[in-house]
């Protein structure tokens, strides 16, 4: 399936609740979400008033989509991972997706969205323990280091994360140097770390079905 490439905010309103996928103007009265408490299209038709158990499950995993921007063949892969690893496969889900590089970047306050992160990913602005990587869905582990690209760092996107970072809340499981905007990972993020609620639980259902 190709990406969505239409208004975001249409997301949010078939959801019903706000996936903060445009960055600083969802912290605005500006959000349509504040207005338009309906989900799009003709009014009242747009989402059935109960929803099947497998209709529940399908949207969990529609908004773990949307918020991580992965198309469906890799959440299907980050499944898999999060099968692999010892746990509950649902929780794994949700931390496989965040130490996804674009994540990452995006939890480093280095930009105001996932999608801008993911863009500067694949415009070769990064490396992962000094090798340039382009590539948003590599898993980072602790110990690993992002740095910015050398000749990336004169760039406009690196000057407005010099000038935001310090604002932004970093979590505990990254570390970030204020002077060379170099990202640690320390751990795995933990449940707390996630900024996100996303049933994973309900994710690994419809995909065991
Ligand atoms: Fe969603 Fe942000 Fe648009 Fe509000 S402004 S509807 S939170 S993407």
């Amino acid at each position: 399936m190709a990406r969505y490439m239409g208004p975001v905010c249409r997301i949010c309103r078939r959801q019903g609740e706000k996936l903060m996928l445009k960055g600083g103007r969802c912290f605005t009265p500006k959000c349509p979400l504040e207005r338009k408490r309906y989900p799009p299209g003709q009014r009242g038709t747009g989402r059935p008033k109960k929803m099947s158990e497998y209709g529940v499950r399908l949207l969990e995993k529609q908004k773990a989509k949307h918020i991580y921007g992965v198309l469906e063949r890799q959440m299907r892969r980050h499944f898999a991972q999060a099968e692999k690893l010892p746990g509950r496969a649902g929780e794994n889900l949700v931390t496989v997706l965040e130490t996804r590089l674009d994540s990452v970047i995006y939890r480093a306050g280095f930009v105001e969205s996932r999608r801008q992160a993911r863009q500067l990913v694949q415009h070769g602005y990064f490396t992962i323990n000094g090798r340039r990587t382009n590539i948003p869905s590599v898993l980072v582990k602790p110990g690993d280091v992002i740095a910015w690209k050398q000749g990336k760092d004169k760039r406009v996107p690196y000057e407005s994360a010099a000038q935001s970072v310090a604002a932004k809340h970093v979590p505990a499981w990254l570390s970030v140097d204020d002077k060379s905007l170099a990202v640690k990972v320390l751990s795995q993020p933990s449940k707390e770390d996630i900024d996100v609620t996303i049933n994973g639980r309900l994710i690994v259902e419809l995909y065991s079905r």
